[in-house]
């Protein structure tokens, strides 16, 4: 593994393009469970709750369980130490962009500034019927659903649904630094979301070297990774960032 560690730090420093595609399983060590695997909240939950055609005649009740998930739950969840090893390396200029699959607000609480949110962010919520957009603190989860200040319309929170399609800026960004890179780590993907997972085959297609984050195979491991780094996310980000640093 370390000789793994230091080959990685090499191709990092040696990049002049480099990209980070995060999944769930960076931020499972801030508290944040992912949605498949043993412990995934999809155990415990009614994905429906989460589909667009469903929420949108049963919005009340939805929301019910919408604030349980992503704002009693993930309240508090703070950046892990892999989240800060990413913003010191894109400090550093080491790291050009994070494309996230994440939801959770983490990397750009990490410090991160180059952050391509795929599917949103549960932080702010959304009026579907003028567009404004609050953040969460500005609106009162007590008293369920919350309403649009200016029509009243319920709120939605201001990420992807089942039925959904993807925010185009996060969209075009992330595959335009994906054709980019040099190098692309995977951090705690499963790989089986679609069009999220294209992003890291576009960079293997475009010449990328892959490098895997993870204490599992995912999809990608057989098929594009050039090198596992077969651990949690924040022990193998820290060793990383000691050959960095
Ligand atoms: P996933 O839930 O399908 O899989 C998580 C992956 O992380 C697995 O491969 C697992 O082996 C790995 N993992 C677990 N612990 C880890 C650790 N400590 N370090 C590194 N890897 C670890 O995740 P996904 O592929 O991102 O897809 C799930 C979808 O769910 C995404 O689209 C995302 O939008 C959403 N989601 C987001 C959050 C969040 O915002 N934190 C949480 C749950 C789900």
């Amino acid at each position: 593994m370390d000789l793994l560690i230091k080959e990685t730090a090499k191709l990092l420093k040696e990049s002049d393009f480099t990209i980070a595609f995060t999944g769930a399983g960076i931020s499972v060590e801030s508290g944040v469970p992912p949605f498949r695997g043993e412990h995934g909240l999809w155990n415990k939950y009614n994905p429906e709750v989460l589909d667009l055609g469903y929420y949108l005649e049963n919005a009340e009740e939805c929301w019910v369980y919408i604030r349980e998930i992503f704002y009693d739950f993930f309240a508090d969840a703070k950046p892990n130490p892999a989240h800060l090893v990413l913003a010191k390396m894109e400090e550093a200029g080491l790291l050009q962009a994070v494309v996230t699959q994440n939801i959770d607000n983490l990397h750009y609480e990490a410090g991160n500034k180059e952050v391509y949110e795929f599917h949103g962010n549960s932080k702010k919520l959304k009026c579907l019927k003028c567009g404004s957009v609050y953040d969460v603190n500005e609106v009162d989860l007590e008293s369920l659903p919350p309403l649009c200040k200016k029509d009243s319309e319920i709120l939605k929170p201001d990420f992807i649904f089942f039925g959904e399609g993807i925010p185009h800026e996060a969209y075009s960004n992330s595959f335009a630094a994906a054709e980019r890179a040099k190098v692309c780590l995977i951090i705690g993907s499963t790989g089986e979301v679609t069009p999220a997972s294209y992003v890291p085959r576009t960079a293997k297609q475009s010449g990328a070297t892959i490098i895997e984050i993870n204490p599992e195979e995912s999809m990608f491991t057989s098929q594009i990774t050039d090198i596992h780094l077969k651990g949690k996310a924040s022990e193998i980000l820290t060793k990383l960032a000691s050959e960095l640093f």
